[in-house]
């Protein structure tokens, strides 16, 4: 199956995509940097347009609909990102766009996605269980259904990010990127091992509920039980019938490594307060990575921010005054894994 994604279509997907997404820096920290005895640099894509690098994924996949696809709409089952971005290019394009997503999703995430035009149905406590309503309105209604990673379309849309990181920073040696599903490191990881195989493209997952390091460890793809954690957009499965990612994770990506909840939170925090960037949990991974030293002495860095939509109310408690505050909120959900 892997040899049906090319790089090629990923210099198509960003022809395609080029005026509809926004080219997101790429800057050095000099904290990260001593900390990991690496040169780092953060790869801002929390300031895509939606907040996440999903939209260049969503946007090639819409722009690559028949015209007889593009009348009946598209419909997608989404933690979130995937959904707002869907929802987003959809409703730019005048195509209908019906979201569904477990009741697992945070408030600001469903409201952010009906305020851009979607029909957001809530279904459920699992990605799988959404994804059942999603193949309802398919066969009812001849919808056409655009997943979160496991298609070529999203998949070569997400490897966009690899050609701009590749542009920025051609003296690459090891690129961090952010795994649950795998659609982002699937496209990123084949674009940079085309450029230059030396480059190290490890995964981060949290340890709560990482579906990609459990279907590796077991050699196929499993499911894993479904856990709140501060990385929500990383949670759901890899799907059992899974045709790309888990494959092209097993043939690109050199390793893949997990953080916990409170390294989660403290990399929140010091990319508030170090870097002074929003980011989210998902997008956290990679600099938890770092600071917890799972990741030294790597030579020149990439590491993904893949989004910032974070509920506020959250963040404020996570960067909060007092210094212990982010180890409460992350250790409580350690806890209560161990
Ligand atoms: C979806 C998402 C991820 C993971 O992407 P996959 O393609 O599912 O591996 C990482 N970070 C953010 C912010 C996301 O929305």
């Amino acid at each position: 199956m892997t040899g049906t994604i090319r790089p090629s279509d990923v210099y198509r997907a960003r022809r395609r995509i080029q005026p509809w997404i926004r080219p997101t820096p790429l800057i050095a920290s000099t904290a990260l940097s001593a900390i990991a005895k690496s040169d780092v640099f953060l790869k801002l894509e929390h300031l895509q347009i939606t907040g996440s690098f999903k939209l260049r994924g969503a946007t090639n996949a819409v722009l690559s609909l028949s015209d007889t696809q593009s009348r009946a709409g598209v419909v997608a089952v989404s933690t979130g990102n995937h959904g707002r971005s869907l929802a987003h290019a959809a409703t730019r394009v005048g195509m209908r766009c019906a979201i569904c997503m477990s009741n697992l999703v945070p408030d600001n995430k469903v409201e952010a996605i009906r305020a851009l035009g979607a029909d957001v149905r809530i279904i459920g406590h699992s990605q799988d269980e959404a994804q059942k309503e999603v193949e309802r309105l398919v066969a009812a209604e001849g919808m056409v259904m655009l997943p979160p990673f496991d298609h070529p379309d999203i998949i070569s849309g997400q490897g966009t990010l690899a050609l701009e990181i590749l542009e920025e920073q051609p003296a690459l040696d090891t690129v961090l990127v952010p795994v649950s599903g795998g659609g982002l490191i699937s496209g990123v990881a084949m674009v940079l091992k085309a450029a230059n195989p030396n480059i190290r493209v490890i995964g981060i997952s949290m340890e709560r509920g990482a579906a990609m390091v459990a279907s590796r460890r077991a050699g196929r793809p499993v499911e894993v039980e479904e856990l709140e954690s501060l990385a929500d957009s990383l949670g759901g499965g890899i799907g059992i019938g899974n045709q790309y990612t888990f494959a092209m994770v097993g043939e690109f990506v050199d390793d893949l490594i997990t953080v916990s909840e409170t390294e989660i939170a403290a990399a929140i925090r010091h990319i508030y307060w170090t870097e002074r960037q929003i980011v989210e949990g998902a997008g956290s991974v990679g600099v938890a990575a770092l600071l917890s030293g799972r990741v030294r002495d790597a030579g020149t860095v990439v590491t993904i921010l893949s989004g910032g939509n974070i509920d506020m109310e959250l963040h404020n408690q996570l960067i909060g005054a007092e210094g212990v505050t982010y180890c409460a909120v992350g250790r409580q959900w350690d806890d209560a894994h161990a």
